[in-house]
């Protein structure tokens, strides 16, 4: 069923049947515009580069998600956008490649209803805190209080043993990492990334950014000597606060991916 094409085209390539009887996506074409934006805007911010993937929660069922072809997430429109059962079986692919790693959002949307909107991403700054044992991954900023008191790290060998190649390529894989992100916003992948989840596609961009800004300052300040972390008190107020202007940055982050400012 799954064509995985390593070896023969180079890896992060999958060409997939479509769900028999899948029927048609009915997702808001409002939706669908907003997610291949996200696309834009997470790579203009840094967050993705060639790799890394965004999807949201199909506002016409809740057991379907969206998520683009496999493509670099800069060059995706709102033709690029396909729709996925929980199992991340695409339904309208029509033989077009699809990401290795959808599973990732699949298992997300499945064990997390409150979840709308994932990101997954190879974030440069984000990646060291998930390899630096005594490195704790936790908010030193108000604009990432979101974050969890302490953020969680995926083992794949856990899972896997010795034998793996990093990725979230099944639904076994997908469910493990699920479990790791348990209730929170956002988990690292050992040697590989992390996941950010929000309930709008606008916050799940919003987190993924902050996650990023959040490692470049935490990892600063930890050069420079002992680091004082936001409480789990401010984690929930600042959160609650800085949560109402999310649109403030997304107005401003879609203007500069689509070259107007
Ligand atoms: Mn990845």
């Amino acid at each position: 069923m799954c064509t995985s094409a390593h070896g023969d085209f180079g890896g992060f390539f999958s060409v997939v049947a479509d769900k028999p009887g899948g029927g048609s996506s009915q997702a808001s074409a409002n939706l669908i515009e907003e997610l291949a934006i996200a696309n834009r805007i997470l790579f203009r911010e840094g967050v993705v580069d060639g790799f890394g993937h965004v999807s949201v929660r199909s506002d016409a069922d809740p057991s379907r998600y969206l998520l683009a072809r496999n493509m670099a997430p800069a060059l995706v429109t709102p033709d690029d956008i396909v729709e996925f059962d929980l199992d991340s079986q695409p339904l309208n692919a029509n033989g077009r490649g699809v990401y290795l790693e959808r599973f990732i959002h699949g298992e997300i949307y499945r064990r997390r209803p409150d979840v709308i909107a994932v990101v997954h991403s190879h974030s440069q700054a984000v990646v060291p805190f998930g390899i630096v044992k005594t490195a704790k991954f936790r908010a030193v900023c108000h604009m990432s209080s979101f974050l969890p008191i302490c953020t969680p790290v995926f083992e794949i060998r856990d899972s896997e043993g010795e034998e793996n190649d990093l990725l979230i390529t099944s639904n076994k894989l997908g469910v493990a990492l699920a479990e790791k992100l348990g209730d929170g916003s956002c988990v690292l992948m050992r040697g590989h990334g992390s996941t950010v989840v929000g309930s709008s596609v606008r916050e799940a961009v919003f987190r993924a950014v902050y996650t990023e800004v959040n490692a470049k300052l935490q990892a600063e300040a930890m050069r420079m000597g002992e680091v004082t972390y936001l409480g789990e008190g401010e984690l929930k107020k600042a959160t609650k606060t800085i949560g109402s202007q999310i649109n403030r940055a997304w107005d401003f982050w879609r203007m500069r991916a689509e070259g107007k400012i």
